[in-house]
C-alpha cells in the first residue's frame, strides 16, 4: 500500500514539475526596469531574467557569450529600443539563433513600440560616428510610471499571445501594476513640490523623462552630446549658467563621471543628486517602485539641501 502511494504522489509531483515547466514563459529583457515590468505581469507564469545587470551603463554592455546563451532560450524578448542596446543586442542575437524571437516574430517585443510621446526626436541628421547615441528619440522612457503602465499592458497582450492559457492573469497582472502605479503618484508628487520651484542641470539626459513626468525644471546638461565625455569649454559654460541661476542642483547617474559631476557641483556651490540609473543599479531599488521612490526621494532631499551646502 505504502509503496503504491508513493509511487502516486511522484507521479503527481512529476506531473505537477512537468507541467510547470511547460506553463513557464522564458523571458529575457535588456534592462532592468524592462524586468521588473515582466516579473509584475508574468507572475507565476513567467520566468524572467534581464541581460543587463542593474548597475551597469546599458548604452555599453560587453556582448559575452553567456548572454547569448541566455537569447538561446527565451520565448519573449522584450528590449528598450531606439537604439539604447544598438552597441550589443544585435550582435548577441545574432549568436543566439533563436527563431522564437527574431524580428518580427511574436516574441519579439520592442517596447518603444508602447509608447506615446518620445522626447528629444533631433531634427534633421544625426551622425552617430559623432558619438550621438540618441539619434532615434531619447530612449530613458522607463523613467515615467506612465509609460512603465503602459508597457505592462503590452506585455501582457504579448505574453497572453503566447501563452493563450493564461492570458486573464497576465491582463489582471497587468492591470494591478497601473494600479499601484496610480495609489503611488499622490505621494510622489507631493515628495517633488519642493524641486518643481528649482532648477536641474543633468550630466546626461537620462533623465528627461523624470522631470518631464514630473515637470521639472532642465535648464542643460554637462554632456554637450549624449554619450561623449563632455568638452572643457561645455563644462565651464554650463558652470556659469549654473551660478548665474537661482536655486539649481545636478542630477548624475551613478555610472556617469562623477569627478565631472563633482566639480561641476562644487563649483557652482550647490548639490548634487548621484541616482540609480535603472532598477537595481543602486541597493536598496531592485523593485521598479522601490527604485521611483529612491528617483523622488533623492532629488526631494538635493532640492532641499540647495544653498544649504
Ligand atoms: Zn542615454
Amino acid at each position: 500500500m505504502n509503496i503504491i502511494r508513493t509511487m502516486f504522489m511522484a507521479a503527481i509531483m512529476m506531473t505537477a514539475m512537468a507541467g510547470h515547466s511547460l506553463a513557464d514563459l522564458k523571458v529575457v529583457t535588456t534592462i532592468t526596469d524592462l524586468a521588473r515590468i515582466a516579473e509584475a505581469v508574468g507572475g507565476d507564469d513567467a520566468q524572467v531574467s534581464a541581460l543587463c545587470p542593474g548597475p551597469r551603463d546599458p548604452h555599453f554592455l560587453p556582448a559575452k557569450p553567456s548572454l547569448a546563451r541566455k537569447l538561446s532560450k527565451a520565448d519573449l524578448l522584450c528590449y528598450n529600443g531606439l537604439e539604447l542596446e544598438i552597441g550589443w543586442l544585435p550582435l548577441l542575437l545574432n549568436k543566439a539563433r533563436n527563431p522564437r524571437i527574431k524580428a518580427g516574430s511574436q516574441g519579439d517585443m520592442d517596447c518603444s513600440g508602447a509608447i506615446q510621446t518620445i522626447l528629444d526626436i533631433p531634427d534633421g541628421n544625426v551622425d552617430r560616428a559623432m558619438g550621438d547615441i540618441h539619434a532615434q528619440g531619447n530612449p530613458h522612457y522607463t523613467l515615467n510610471p506612465e509609460n512603465a503602465v503602459l508597457i505592462a499592458r503590452e506585455m501582457a497582450f504579448r505574453m497572453g499571445q503566447l501563452d493563450p492559457e493564461n492570458k486573464a492573469d497576465y491582463k489582471a497582472r497587468a492591470s494591478a501594476f497601473a494600479e499601484e502605479v496610480a495609489n503611488r503618484l499622490p505621494g510622489w508628487n507631493d515628495q517633488l513640490a519642493e524641486a518643481r520651484s528649482k532648477s536641474i542641470i543633468l550630466y546626461h539626459s537620462h533623465w528627461n523623462y523624470f522631470t518631464h513626468w514630473q515637470q521639472l525644471k532642465v535648464v542643460g546638461e554637462i554632456e554637450n552630446r549624449p554619450g561623449i565625455s563632455p568638452s572643457p569649454r561645455h563644462v565651464q559654460a554650463i558652470i556659469e549658467k549654473g551660478r548665474d541661476l537661482d536655486g539649481v542642483m545636478i542630477v548624475a547617474a551613478q555610472w556617469d563621471h562623477q569627478d565631472v559631476a563633482e566639480e561641476v557641483a562644487e563649483r557652482i556651490g550647490t548639490s548634487l543628486a548621484v541616482l540609480p540609473g535603472y532598477s537595481g543599479a543602486q541597493k536598496g531599488t531592485d523593485n521598479y517602485f522601490d527604485f521611483i521612490d529612491r528617483l523622488c526621494s533623492n532629488v526631494a532631499e538635493a532640492a532641499a539641501a540647495i544653498g544649504k551646502e
